[in-house]
């Protein structure tokens, strides 16, 4: 997953302070690090560490931060670990000026190149995409001193997901993949242009959204707030052709679908498409898909709750908030340790006794990765007094990894990859389960040109999947 907000302020404003409060906005994108390097026109400054974006960062190092220029990120960590130098954004230093670049995504040949990088008698200091990426970047600007073109020589030789911000001394570019795995998008206010991986951190700090970044789409802030566009001349394979009537909004895009099942906040609008309104269509087709006799429905939270509303508006099962989320605790999803997951859910959520004693209840939830988490939770329910417990989800089964930037869970860690539904139905303990179908989950994106690799096993890039556990 991981954040990424970038600031260019015409107005030359110091812009760390908002960076922040972006970065802030985009904390459920990776609660591992934080990072913001600024630019004030000669030099790049830069402050980064492990822990919340509230912990990184107190007002005096804000202060040191000075510049109008600016990236941040909040990690997530899938390739590398957690520590300090895998935090982002990473600055190198170069004949050509200093550079800083963030990024979201992984890259599926990021092996080959820091293999073949280390030949050449380049020497790492952390072990992300990220630094593979900057060098490669490096060595494209000693061949040519024009940035574009470096740029783009750069990313030819890139496969897999990656949004990226680089920042120079003088200018700031936003790159989004051919493939369009992740959503990056462009605001503005009076003083300031801004890139951000979802437009929920523009609604935070009150500007207006401009537009989304397109797949292949390079653009590059500078002069004083003038915007070019430029297009990567790369030709994405044919993936997977899906037969469902809906449109593709871009030819040969593969959007990560999970962005609007799970990852993004759900006020946040992707590619034009407000993913609230998907979980809650999501919801009405599941309860079509799967009908069930019951008493409640809830949600659970917080992903699961616009699922659940639209369940109980399609199912007209009363919605009632069976579980409380403590709201000091951080997604269970994405901390990366089993034993840190299995302890956070218990300091998570606590069950209303008086909504789920004596009743039959439909939970509802986003997906299910491993199974523990749901199994937890569905004891947690029937300890609570519930008669019935039917679990619906609101993506397909997850049968395959994710290459891409999501740290799921091996193959064999999927509870998807080699059960039958009634079979994971036992193995959590419930009456009955009912996954959404593929062809209801793009009907309620509203559109066919996704990356379905998880739940499909079909990857939209080649894969030399040897290597990749390898590096594993
Ligand atoms: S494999 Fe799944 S999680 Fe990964 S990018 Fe594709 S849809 Fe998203």
């Amino acid at each position: 997953m991981c954040g990424i907000f970038g600031i260019y302020s015409f107005e030359k404003i110091n812009v760390a302070k908002k960076i922040y409060y972006g970065l802030f906005a985009l904390q459920h994108r990776g609660q591992e690090g934080a990072g913001i390097a600024t630019s004030d026109g000669r030099n790049i400054h830069h402050y980064k560490n492990i822990g919340l974006v509230t912990d990184v960062f107190r007002d005096d190092i804000l202060q040191n931060l000075f510049g109008y220029i600016g990236i941040g990120h909040v990690r997530y960590s899938t390739t590398g670990g957690k520590a300090v130098e895998n935090c982002q954004p990473f600055v190198v230093k170069s004949s050509f000026g200093n550079i800083a670049i963030a990024h979201n995504g992984d890259l599926v040949n990021s092996n080959e190149l820091r293999m073949d990088l280390e030949k050449k008698g380049h020497i790492f200091t952390s072990s992300t995409d990220s630094e593979v990426i900057a060098q490669l970047l490096v060595r494209e600007l000693l061949k040519t001193s024009d940035k574009i073109e470096a740029i783009k020589n750069t990313l030819k030789k890139l496969i897999g997901a990656y949004s990226l911000l680089i920042m120079f001394n003088d200018s700031l570019i936003a790159v989004r993949d051919p493939w369009g795995f992740k959503p990056l998008c462009i605001g503005r206010d009076d003083e300031n242009i801004y890139i951000s991986s979802e437009d929920c951190a523009l609604t935070t700090l009150d500007a207006e959204f401009v537009k989304d970044v397109e797949p292949g789409e390079i653009i590059e802030i500078k002069n004083g707030g003038e915007l070019s566009s430029y297009k990567l001349d790369f030709d994405v394979p044919e993936y997977m052709s899906i037969d469902v009537d809906v449109p593709s909004i871009y030819r040969g895009a593969t959007t990560c679908m999970f962005e609007y099942v799970y990852f993004a906040r759900p006020d946040s609008t992707i590619d034009g498409i407000s993913v609230y309104k998907v979980r809650k269509r999501i919801g009405k087709i599941l309860a079509k898909e799967h009908p069930v006799e019951a008493d409640v429905v809830s949600p659970i939270p917080d992903s699961g709750v616009a699922f659940a509303l639209g369940f109980s508006e399609g199912s007209k099962i009363p919605y009632y908030e069976g579980l409380i989320k403590n709201r000091y605790v951080g997604r269970t999803f994405i901390l990366p340790s089993q034993n840190e997951r299995e302890l956070a859910v218990r300091l998570k959520l606590s069950p209303v006794k008086s909504v789920l004693e004596g009743k039959r209840v439909v939970l509802v939830d986003d997906s299910v990765v491993r199974g523990t988490t749901s199994r937890r939770i569905v004891n947690m329910v029937r300890k609570a007094g519930a008669k019935e417990v039917h679990l619906r989800i609101g993506s397909p089964k997850i049968i395959s990894p994710c290459y891409y930037g999501i740290d799921m869970a091996t193959k064999k860690e999927l509870i998807a990859s080699n059960k039958t539904e009634e079979e994971i139905g036992r193995k959590i303990g419930v009456e009955s389960i009912g996954y959404l179908s593929l062809e209801g989950l793009i009907k309620a994106i509203g559109r066919k040109d996704l990356c379905l690799a998880c739940i499909t096993g079909k990857y939209p890039t080649d894969i030399n999947f040897e290597k990749i556990a390898k590096r594993l």
